[in-house]
């Protein structure tokens, strides 16, 4: 069941990350935003306060707190700046999800450990240039050396890859079967011989985030490092997906929180016709629709984090709610832009960047296109 009431720890625990967000990460958003480069100092803080570890149990380093918190925390973070969301929700909702969920007891010590305590970074690394909303389409290959596997492939767009410590590389280890069965899971040590990572990829939104190609050259990864069985490599990968769709989801609203928060300050300053536009009723009335669409959003995505936190099936409930808040996310940035006028579209102002934030809300971790087929497939099975 979903409760429209957080427990008094959920909420002891969104006030610690509001608190956060605005004191420590907004100063920086700007410059970060600008260079196109994260602060590596605020990333060690968050990781001090235990930012990458939350739904993680305590046996492990984590905070032992549930989705729903998770979820809590990534609003907060992306309402004030989404690069940092998304850096978070690739290191928890993927690529320590895939330990987390698939690992062996011995490398969750060796590898989930330091990822939620704090100590380590990880990411993902399953899109490459001929395989994305198609996955099964990935042609890394991990052929068998005595006890290694020996990966050679090209991955692209891999989220956190410039700071990463550990990578989950996903390879198929029979190219007969191709990638949808023969497709495995591997996790790799970033200082393994053979990895290159190149440089970040320019970007229309999300500029402050790490993501950059990453070359695997004869990379020999022992055979303790494989994830489950062979063969389960595309199974894992969709079952990360599946969880860091609710991650998502909060990152869009709180994008849309942020936006309307900003648009909140500015129509009651900002004068036209002798008044306040906040006089003017189409203000109020977009303003409203703004607001509403974005409390449905959240209210989708504390559905499906109630859903995964009760061990209940969530895959079609994640895929809706990102499909749903994206777009909510592109429409209530866009309105706020169009309240703000022409310094809506000023880089002095703040709201042009969270309507470059919310374009990649559509694509990635599937395409909103992807997220109809998996709901629709759904309702037809
Ligand atoms: C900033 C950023 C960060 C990312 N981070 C990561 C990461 O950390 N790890 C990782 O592995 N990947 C990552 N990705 C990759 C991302 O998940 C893919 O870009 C996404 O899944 C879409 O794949 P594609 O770009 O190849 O587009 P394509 O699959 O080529 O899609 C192009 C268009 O065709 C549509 N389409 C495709 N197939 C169908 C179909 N069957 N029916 C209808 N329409 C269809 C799509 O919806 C889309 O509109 C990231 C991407 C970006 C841009």
């Amino acid at each position: 069941m979903v409760s429209f009431e957080l427990t008094r720890e959920q909420k002891m625990a969104q006030k610690m990350f509001r608190d956060f967000a605005e004191t420590e990460i907004r100063p920086l958003v700007r410059d970060m935003d600008e260079a196109e480069e994260l602060d590596m100092d605020l990333l060690a803080k968050m990781q001090k306060y235990g930012f990458f570890g939350i739904p993680y149990g305590k046996e492990y380093g984590g905070c032992g707190g549930d989705v729903m918190t998770y979820a809590l925390a990534m609003e907060e973070v992306s309402k004030v700046d989404a690069s940092v969301g998304i850096t978070m929700s690739v290191h928890t909702s993927l690529c320590c999800s895939c330990i987390a969920e698939n690992g062996t007891e011995e490398q969750k010590q060796k590898f989930l450990r330091p990822l939620v305590d704090g100590s380590k970074f990880g990411c993902f690394g399953l899109t490459e240039p001929s395989a994305g909303t198609d996955a099964s389409g990935v042609l890394t290959t991990a052929d068998k050396d005595g006890d290694f596997y020996v990966l050679n492939g090209q991955k692209v767009f891999t989220t956190n890859s410039g700071f990463a410590d550990i990578f989950i590389i996903f390879a198929l280890t029979d190219k007969a079967l191709g990638g949808a069965k023969g497709m495995s899971a591997f996790i790799v040590p970033r200082e393994t011989p053979g990895i290159a990572v190149g440089k970040n990829i320019p970007r229309m939104g999300i500029r402050a985030a790490s993501n950059c190609e990453v070359a695997l050259t004869d990379v020999r990864v022992p055979k303790e490092n494989l994830l489950a069985v062979e063969g389960k490599g595309y199974k894992i990968a969709m079952g990360a997906l599946a969880g860091g769709r609710i991650g998502i989801g909060a990152q869009c609203v709180g994008i849309a929180q942020g936006a309307i928060d900003e648009a909140i300050k500015y129509v009651k300053e900002r004068k036209q016709f002798g008044k306040e536009i906040a006089k003017f009723q189409n203000t109020q009335f977009t303003l409203a629709l703004m607001q509403t669409k974005t409390d449905a959003a959240r209210y989708m995505v504390w559905r499906a984090a109630t859903a995964k936190d009760n061990h209940e099936n969530y895959t079609s409930l994640a895929a809706e709610c990102k499909l749903f808040a994206s777009d909510v996310a592109m429409e209530v940035t866009r309105a706020a832009v169009q309240l703000f006028g022409g310094y809506g579209y000023s880089r002095e102002y703040p709201v042009e960047k969270k309507l470059r934030d919310a374009k990649i809300t559509e694509i990635y971790e599937g395409t909103s296109e992807a997220m109809k087929m998996i709901v629709g497939g759904g309702m037809l099975r």
